[in-house]
């Protein structure tokens, strides 16, 4: 991961304990694609599990009504009829992942499904007001537990699952208060959906914020793994998982690439007359300018300790020298500024292009031979293998 990007990982891991708002805002613009990406997969693991429950809980309800009463009276219809948009999307949700047409919008897929089982909740109250019968009392208890279950389909936070309660909360207040009834029989059969609501809101909103924490802890951790903690540069263990992906790119596409190796000169000297926290400084700021000499794409590490390694796709030896020379002028070109003073410092540097090597390693093998050739010339110089 680029030095900017765990940057920005380390900022907003912060950043998420003290911001509300929309779920993007928190997460920085560097890692919104694939903050998008564990959203799909995230969302897909959620939809499955709400439906699957739906495809369970629903039939399961309408037999154990069967069962309490086989007359199969009108109700026993108008249940089946309540239900079956619920099961019926479930269903298809079920099976388009299976399809694995992963191209559905999973965040609207997880509010529909909410909303269809809310809305049918509230339908199956709102059907049995007017008989205020036990009927009443188990549609508004069964309201009340899918309203907080659903709290885990709203992958937006409070504010999906606001469009998920409030208007279908609203619209069935207003249905059963023209209906005529009793206030105390109204108070009585909405006190706990409307409860669950506002348990449901909170819900929704710990979840999701669990969920950007989850990302960004996750992200962190990867960060750390694949960065060096002195330079802030890529580590080897990044450096060697990107030589096998360019060795690899260079194999299907007959294409090619160069390494450059580069090693401080006499940096043994540094530490043994200043010290080894002015040898850090120095390391800091000789992967400052490396890096600032480079263009965004072109891979530079922290190989080992003095030693830093350059990936360059597509480069021949021309071009991975003239890139080498740009970053052995960066270093010798102006001492370089410590808390001991201004300490002139040098690089030699060892290019290497792929020449039908099988392994990545060997290339590098070749790079740090033209290095020791160039320590051997005299040092602060190229040389190509
Ligand atoms: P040459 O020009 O032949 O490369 O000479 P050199 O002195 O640079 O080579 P050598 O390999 O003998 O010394 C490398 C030194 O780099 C030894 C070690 O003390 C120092 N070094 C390695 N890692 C670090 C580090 O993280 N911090 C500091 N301050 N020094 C380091
Ligand atoms: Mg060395
Ligand atoms: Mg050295």
């Amino acid at each position: 991961m680029p030095a900017d990007a765990t940057r920005d990982v380390v900022n907003a891991a912060s950043l998420a304990r003290d911001r509300s708002g929309s779920i993007l805002a928190q997460v920085p613009p560097s890692l919104q694609d694939a903050f998008r990406d564990y959203g799909r997969w995230y969302g897909w693991s959620v939809v499955d599990a709400g439906a699957r429950v739906v495809l369970v809980v629903f039939p399961l309800l309408q037999l154990a009504e069967y069962l309490l009463d086989p007359s199969v009276s009108r109700d026993a219809w108008m249940h089946a009829a309540i239900r079956a948009p619920a099961v019926l999307l479930a269903l298809t949700l079920l099976l388009v992942r299976h399809r694995g047409r992963r191209q559905w919008h999973t965040r609207t897929a997880g509010a529909g499904l909410a909303l269809v089982t809310v809305v049918s909740a509230w339908w199956m109250v709102v059907y049995h007001f007017p008989d205020g019968s036990g009927h009443l009392h188990a549609a508004s208890a069964a309201l009340t537990i899918a309203i907080v279950a659903v709290s885990v389909l709203c992958a937006g936070g409070r504010h999906d699952a606001a469009w998920v309660y409030v208007p279908a909360l609203l619209l069935a207040m207003a249905l059963l208060a023209r209906s005529g009834q009793p206030l105390r029989l109204l108070v009585d059969a909405t006190l706990y959906p409307v409860l669950a609501v506002a348990i449901g809101m909170v819900i929704a909103r710990m979840l999701h914020d669990e969920r950007v924490r989850t990302f960004l802890s996750e992200r962190q951790l990867e960060a750390h793994a694949l960065t060096d903690a002195l330079t802030g540069l890529d580590n080897r263990r990044a450096l060697e998982d990107a030589l096998q992906g360019e060795h690899a790119h260079a194999q299907r596409h007959a294409g090619s690439y160069a390494v450059a190796m580069a090693d401080l000169d006499r940096f043994k000297r540094v530490n043994d007359t200043y010290g080894h926290d002015v040898g850090d400084e120095v390391l800091r700021e000789v992967a400052r300018r490396m890096r600032a000499a480079l263009r965004a794409d072109d891979r530079l590490g922290r190989w080992g300790g003095e030693e830093f390694l350059l990936l360059l796709r597509g480069a021949n030896e021309t071009q991975a020298f003239e890139t080498a020379e740009k970053l052995r002028e960066a270093i010798a070109g102006q001492p370089i500024d410590t808390s001991a003073g201004p300490l002139p410092v040098t690089v030699s540097l060892g290019v290497a292009v792929l020449r039908g090597e099988t392994l990545p390693g060997r290339v590098v093998t070749r790079s740090d031979q033209a290095l020791y050739a160039a320590k051997a010339a005299g040092r602060n110089r190229t040389h190509v293998a």
